[in-house]
């Protein structure tokens, strides 16, 4: 589509779109898809001289299971934070390869740490994915052990 750019990284093709084309992608309206980002569910890069948001197939893949889970499941925006904070990746994403995935082998850990180490096959950076965005510091201290009392 005329807007689509395509750009290689690292050797791999990735492929950006403009909101329009993730509007008529995900069948949800350009507002819907800045109302998520206006909730912190999804960050879209911005091109710097115009601002416009780009979007990978990585957040647009994300955008759906938002979508699904507002619409299909009905949850409720705080709903939909506390499922990102406790329930494990391919539970949200409804992920295909999670017995590949090295995430799936350390359920009580986040993902964004197992990757870390580890690595996983998310098909996109940590800082664009509504799990790491939503992620609770207060959780990580709670998952590290007894609170340190400040003297
Ligand atoms: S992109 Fe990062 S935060 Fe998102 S599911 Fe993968 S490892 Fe977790």
């Amino acid at each position: 589509m005329h807007h689509t750019t395509e750009k290689k990284q690292a050797g791999n093709e990735l492929r950006e779109y403009s909101i329009g084309e993730v509007s008529k992608k995900v069948d949800l309206s350009q507002k819907t898809i800045r109302d998520y980002e206006k909730m912190g569910l999804i960050k879209p890069m911005r091109l710097l001289r115009t601002n416009n948001r780009i979007f990978s197939d990585f957040e647009i893949e994300q955008i759906r299971q938002i979508s699904r889970l507002i619409h299909n499941e009905g949850f409720t925006l705080p709903c939909i934070r506390r499922l990102l904070q406790l329930a494990p990746c391919w539970n949200i994403f409804d992920c295909e390869v999670k017995e590949r995935c090295p995430a799936y082998e350390y359920p009580n850990k986040p993902c964004y740490e197992v990757r870390k180490v580890r690595g996983t096959l998310c098909g996109g950076a940590c800082e664009n994915c509504s799990i790491y965005i939503n992620r609770s510091t207060k959780k990580q201290k709670v998952l590290e052990g007894p609170r340190q009392i400040a003297n």
